[in-house]
C-alpha cells in the first residue's frame, strides 16, 4: 500500500478545500509516489509562487509523479507542461480524477478544459479543513459574471451548485464531528441555486443549515447584486449566523465599474449596504477594492476613497491592479504606473486600518461569542474569533478550546481585542 499522495496548495481557501477533495479521490492503486501541486493564477505574483512550488516539488521528489492542477494549469497548460519534470497537467475539473489519469498508460500529458462543459457540481465528502473547530464547506463552483479583470471565471467555468440535501448532510456531519463554525464558500457563493430547479437560493439553503443551533455559520464573499432582502432577513432571524458580510466593491466610480463589467453602479452598492445595515445592526462589513484599474483617474480613485470612508466598512482587502494576460482589462488603454498603483493602494490600506480600529473601539464593553481556537501554553490566555471576525484574547482554561465562549470585550490591542470571560 503506497503512501497517501502529497497535495501542495497554492492560493485561496477554496483551492485548499479542493486539495482535500483531490486527496480524498486519488485512491491507493497508484504504482509510484504522487505529488500534486494545486496551482493558482489570480495575480502575476500567485502564478510565480505556483511555478516556484512546482520546481521545488520536482527537486524534492525525484521518484514521484509530478501532477500540476488548478487555475494556472487550466489557464496556461502549455507553459506548465513545458516545465521539465512535470508528468501530468490537469484542469480544474479533471483534477478530481487524478488517480485515473495517472493510471492511464502512454497517455497525453495535458487534460484541461473540462470546466467549460461541467454541468454539475462535484459533491465530495471532505472533512475538516481549517482547524478542529472551524470548517469550510464548498457549496458552489464557477461564476456567471464577466468581470473584465478576472481570470478566475475562465479557470472555473459557469456557476454550479451542490444540492441542498448534500449541503445539509455535510453540515450535519461536520457538526457531529465537532465543528462549531462552518463557512459556506464558493467562487461566487451568491449565485448558489441559480442552476438548480425549484425555489432554491442562498437564503433558503442558509436557513436550512442554520436550523442546527449547535454551530454558527459564516458566509464567504458575496457580490452586492446577490445580497437580497430575503438573505438579510434569514441572517437577522438566526442568531447562529455570523453578523458578517464581505461584499466586494472594487471601485467607487461608475465609469470604472463599467469598464470592470461589475454588475452594479456605485449608488446600487450604497443602497445594498444601507439595506444590510438596516437588517443587521453592528454588522462586520468588509470589501475588496482594486487600486489603479486601467484608465482610473485621480478623481475616480478619490471616488473609491470617499465611498470607502462614507460606508460603514470595518475592514478591506486592498489590491493594486494586476494585469492578467487572459483578462480583457490587460488590453485596455490607460494602464496605471506601478508607483501610482502602489500609492493608491497604500492610502486605501491606511484608511482600512483606521476604520478597523474605530470598529474595534466601538465594541468595547459589548458581549461577543468567541470560537476558542488556541491556547496551548500554560499562560492561561485563550485566543479565537468573534462572529464579527475579530481576534479576541481572554483568560480561561485550556479545556475551553474548541468551544464557543461568551466574552465581554474590554480593550483594543494592535490588531484585535482583549476580553473577559462572562
Ligand atoms: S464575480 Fe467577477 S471577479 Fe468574482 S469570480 Fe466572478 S467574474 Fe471573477
Amino acid at each position: 500500500m503506497r503512501d497517501k499522495p502529497k497535495v501542495i496548495t497554492c492560493g485561496c481557501r477554496f483551492n485548499r478545500y479542493e486539495s482535500a477533495e483531490i486527496k480524498e479521490r486519488i485512491g491507493a492503486d497508484i504504482d509510484k509516489p504522487v505529488v500534486v501541486i494545486n496551482s493558482c493564477a489570480v495575480t502575476a505574483k500567485s502564478e510565480a509562487k505556483s511555478r516556484h512550488a512546482v520546481r521545488r516539488a520536482i527537486r524534492e521528489n525525484p521518484d514521484a509523479s509530478i501532477v500540476v492542477s488548478g487555475c494556472w494549469a487550466e489557464l496556461d497548460p502549455r507553459a506548465v507542461g513545458e516545465i521539465e519534470g512535470v508528468d501530468l497537467v490537469l484542469g480544474n475539473e479533471e483534477k478530481f480524477s487524478t488517480g485515473s489519469f495517472l493510471s492511464k498508460k502512454n497517455s497525453a500529458k495535458t487534460y484541461t478544459g473540462g470546466v467549460n462543459s461541467a454541468d454539475g457540481f462535484l459533491e465530495t465528502a471532505v472533512g475538516f479543513m481549517e482547524s478542529r473547530t472551524a470548517a469550510y464547506l464548498k457549496i458552489q463552483n464557477g461564476c456567471d459574471e464577466t468581470c473584465s479583470f478576472c481570470v478566475v471565471r475562465l479557470a472555473r467555468g459557469k456557476s454550479r451548485s451542490a444540492s441542498p440535501e448534500f449541503v445539509k448532510e455535510r453540515t450535519e456531519k461536520l457538526i457531529k464531528d465537532g465543528a462549531k463554525e462552518i463557512v459556506l464558500t464558493g467562487i461566487n457563493v451568491g449565485q448558489y441555486g441559480n442552476d438548480l430547479s425549484g425555489d432554491i437560493d442562498l437564503a433558503n439553503v442558509l436557513n436550512l443549515v442554520a436550523e442546527n443551533k449547535k454551530a454558527r455559520f459564516r458566509l464567504s464573499s458575496i457580490n452586492p447584486n446577490e445580497v437580497t432582502k430575503e438573505l438579510l432577513e434569514v441572517m437577522a432571524e438566526n442568531k447562529n449566523i455570523c453578523r458578517y458580510l464581505h461584499i466586494p466593491l472594487q471601485a467607487g466610480s461608475d465609469r470604472v465599474l463599467k469598464m470592470m463589467r461589475r454588475p452594479y453602479s456605485a449608488s446600487d452598492y450604497r443602497k445594498k449596504i444601507e439595506l444590510a445595515s438596516y437588517h443587521l445592526p453592528n454588522l462586520a462589513l468588509g470589501c475588496d477594492i482594486i487600486a489603479g484599474f486601467p484608465g482610473e483617474s485621480d478623481e475616480e480613485f478619490n471616488n473609491s476613497l470617499q465611498m470607502f470612508e462614507e460606508l460603514p466598512f470595518t475592514y478591506a482587502h486592498v489590491f493594486a491592479y494586476s494585469a492578467r494576460e487572459q483578462a480583457d482589462s490587460s488590453k485596455m488603454g490607460g494602464q496605471v504606473s506601478s508607483a501610482v498603483k502602489k500609492e493608491r493602494a497604500k492610502l486605501l490600506k491606511l484608511m482600512a486600518t483606521a476604520k478597523n480600529l474605530k470598529f474595534r473601539e466601538s465594541l468595547i464593553g459589548s458581549d461577543v461569542v468567541v470560537l476558542v481556537e488556541a491556547g496551548e501554553d500554560d499562560s492561561g490566555v485563550l485566543r479565537g474569533k468573534s462572529d464579527s471576525f475579530i481576534t479576541v484574547e481572554f483568560r480561561g482554561g485550556r479545556e475551553m478550546k474548541g468551544s464557543l465562549a461568551n466574552v465581554r470585550l474590554k480593550e483594543v490591542t494592535a490588531t484585535g481585542m482583549l476580553g473577559e470571560l462572562k
